[in-house]
């Protein structure tokens, strides 16, 4: 169904029983789905919700696993659960947002990783701490875990706003500053907190170029244990990807280079009408010199203004050669008009 290399993950919030999962992964067969998700151990805010099915859901996953040639992943918070899913053959898993925000809890899933070819994804802690997410992977990279992906799940906030977690774009974008081969994801329902705000955050995220989508799909969201307001179904989610404006990696490539071009032919233009200026100053001092027979060649003027031409290229951190060469082209041109000046009458100079 999609065309481009989006790594696109799909799947209900929470794991709640085989019949379930096997329903989204069966409307999703045509999808070419990168993995499929569900919480196993769900981390929840107040003791006594429902807080996943545990192990026995790991043995459903296998199976969708076998079933539908599908990679399977699900939450994990500390060993036991690094464990119990590589013993039942996963090879991805996610940490989520609440233990990247717990550096002695990473550096265990850490340790507990080493030595595996696991696929870790990382959501961003739940405070808008860039460092913070960023030490995570380094614990993930320093243990020798190459296949490290990060999952953009924005940022809790206790003001009532449009989204239920805060996106602060920029703080991806930095991550992928820090780490230019890192891929990042992004989940655009724990963003939403609402299944019609899923699609926008979706298209948000393709056009700042994230790597891929992690979307909460449930048979019947309404009827879901976690996460109700924010899941949507299977054809929705289908929906969902027809209708994203996903263009190509070359696309988007050459879209910022027609960008860059337009942006320096206007600079090109600009420079054109500084030129303008100058030569028009250039005029005014060759008419005065030719009013008060001047010579038109003054050494010292040039080796100073070749200076300050100079060190202005420095500052700008311009190579010399460049500015010098372009230089001699502009004082040549200067010349060349100030001796037209000398040979025909005044013209422009306003003050004649
Ligand atoms: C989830 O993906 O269901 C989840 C609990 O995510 P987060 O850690 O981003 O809150
Ligand atoms: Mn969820």
């Amino acid at each position: 169904m999609l065309s481009s290399d989006l790594k696109i993950i799909a799947g209900p919030c929470s794991a709640e029983s085989y019949e379930q999962l096997r329903a989204v992964a069966k409307q999703l067969e045509s999808v070419n789905l990168f993995a499929f998700r569900a919480g196993v151990w769900k981390p929840r805010t107040h003791p006594g919700e429902f807080e996943g099915m545990g192990s026995i859901a790991l043995a459903w996953m296998r199976d969708i696993q076998a079933e539908f040639g599908l990679n399977v992943l699900t939450e994990v918070a500390n060993s036991f659960h690094i464990e119990s899913v590589l013993a039942h053959g996963f090879k991805l898993m996610w940490i989520g947002a609440r233990t990247t925000s717990n550096p002695f809890s990473v550096q265990e899933l850490a340790d507990s990783l080493k030595g595996t070819n696991a696929t870790v994804l990382i959501k961003n802690p739940t405070n808008p701490d860039l460092k913070l997410w960023v030490g995570g992977i380094e614990r993930l990279y320093k243990a020798g875990i190459k296949k490290v992906i990060a999952v953009h799940r924005g940022f809790s906030t206790y003001e009532k706003q449009k989204y239920r977690n805060l996106p602060n774009w920029q703080i991806p974008i930095a991550l992928r500053t820090e780490f230019p081969d890192l891929e990042i994801i992004c989940d655009p329902s724990h963003i939403s907190g609402l299944a019609n705000n899923v699609f926008e955050v979706s298209q948000k995220a393709i056009d700042l170029k994230f790597d891929g989508l992690m979307v909460e799909v449930h048979p019947e969201p309404s009827n879901a244990k976690t996460d109700a307001k924010q899941q949507i179904t299977p054809e929705e989610f289908k929906h969902l990807l027809i209708n994203l404006k996903i263009r190509s990696r070359q696309a988007i490539d050459q879209e910022e280079i027609r960008e860059l071009r337009a942006n320096i032919a206007i600079l090109d233009q600009q420079i054109i009408e500084v030129f303008a200026k100058r030569m028009d100053l250039v005029e005014q001092i060759g008419n005065y010199k030719k009013r008060n027979h001047i010579a038109i060649f003054q050494p010292n003027q040039w080796e100073d203004a070749l200076a300050k031409f100079l060190k202005f290229s420095e500052d700008a951190e311009l190579s010399q050669e460049f500015a010098k060469e372009v230089f001699k082209l502009i004082h040549q041109e200067s010349i060349d008009i100030q001796s037209r000046i000398f040979r025909n009458v005044e013209s422009s100079d306003p003050a004649s």
